[in-house]
């Protein structure tokens, strides 16, 4: 049976056309499916009886379920179980500007970044946007409160798994549903060229965000496998490209690994690297695990690190930290289950 948030209000009004019935009915369900937040048809009765009934035989809805929630300073983690018994997990923040939500994209990870705990189960296959929109209706559920910011960087690549992801943000985003401007959407890539090009093709002002990690190919190679198919060079490239058809700004996430890709050294090339670029960068402090050997850089070479990209006029911050103690960190999110 078809879930009923896999659909697009789009797709909707195809199925109402399709059995005779007006278009508009569309947003009538969308609006008690995602304003009323009805978790059955029998609720809707701003449509018949008997449609109500049909709908029901037709789609299902709610069909994943949150397993265990930890909270911790300001996040609260989640393990869901999907209908196949696979598991995945997200992450809520409450920050000054309002309240986020760090979604998964697949159960499991093709991309075996080096440093990356959720990259070491391998992918076993990819969400539905059903599957995607449901840990957020959970979530909003369980906190009783509206998510203002929805960031795809979950377990799994987003972009090898585009259809389903751009399906999500669009269902999502529609204002006779959810409600989430664009512009506080964001998805997260290990950097796949052909769906970064594609992606500046989609309407809407979601953001993009590279996990770079790296200057340059000697080191990229080490920490990320795609950057045997993708380098370096190319990649900017085609972010340049990207930020030419788009105007929009792109965010590089950069981990500081101690001994890595940490040092003055590598702060320079990442200026000349970026420069020019409409770019932020995001400085993220490495979440150490008890499989991956990496060690965070210290405190204040992280700060020396800032200095000096801001010193260059290279926009940068660094990323606050959440969910260490409840292990709900970048990376650790499969670890403990
Ligand atoms: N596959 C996508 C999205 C998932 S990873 C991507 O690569 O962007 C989301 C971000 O978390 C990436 O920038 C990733 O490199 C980073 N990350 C992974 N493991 C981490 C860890 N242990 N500590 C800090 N950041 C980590």
């Amino acid at each position: 049976m078809q879930n009923i948030y896999d659909l697009t209000l789009n797709e909707l009004e195809e199925y109402f056309v399709s059995i005779d019935e007006k278009p508009f009915r569309a947003s009538q369900v969308y609006e008690g499916l995602y304003k009323k937040r009805f978790n059955n048809f029998e609720k809707m009765t701003n449509i018949s009886k008997e449609l109500r009934e049909k709908l029901s035989k037709e789609f299902s809805l709610y069909k994943i379920k949150i397993l265990i929630k930890q909270t911790g300073d300001n996040v609260n983690k989640y393990l869901f179980e999907l209908e196949d018994g696979s598991k995945i997990e997200s992450v809520l923040m409450f920050h000054n500007y309002g309240i986020s939500i760090c979604i998964s994209s697949q159960v499991g990870c093709n991309m075996a970044c080096a440093f990356c705990e959720s990259g070491r189960l391998k992918k076993v296959r990819n969400l539905l946007a059903y599957e995607m929109v449901e840990q957020l209706l959970l979530i909003e559920e369980d906190i009783n409160k509206r998510i203002t910011h929805v960031v795809i960087m979950g377990i799994g690549e987003p972009f090898d798994n585009y259809e389903n992801v751009m399906k999500f943000i669009k269902i999502i985003n529609s204002n006779k549903g959810i409600n989430i401007g664009s512009r506080h959407i964001t998805v997260s890539t290990c950097g796949l060229i052909p769906e970064i090009r594609r992606f500046a093709k989609e309407d809407g002002q979601v953001n993009l965000a590279i996990s770079l990690h790296a200057p340059n190919n000697e080191i990229r190679n080490k920490l990320m496998k795609i950057n045997k198919v993708y380098r370096v060079e190319d990649l900017i490239e085609e972010v340049k490209d990207y930020i030419k058809k788009t105007n929009r700004r792109v965010t590089f996430e950069y981990i500081l690994l101690e001994g890595i890709n940490d040092s003055e050294k590598e702060a320079r090339e990442l200026v000349d690297l970026l420069k020019g670029i409409n770019c932020y960068v995001n400085l993220i402090p490495y979440n150490e695990t008890d499989n991956i050997g990496f060690k965070r850089t210290k405190e204040w070479k992280i700060l020396k690190f800032y200095d000096i990209l801001k010193s260059n006029n290279i926009s940068t911050t660094i990323r606050k930290e959440f969910g260490g103690k409840v292990s709900a960190a970048c990376g650790q999110l499969r670890a403990n289950n």
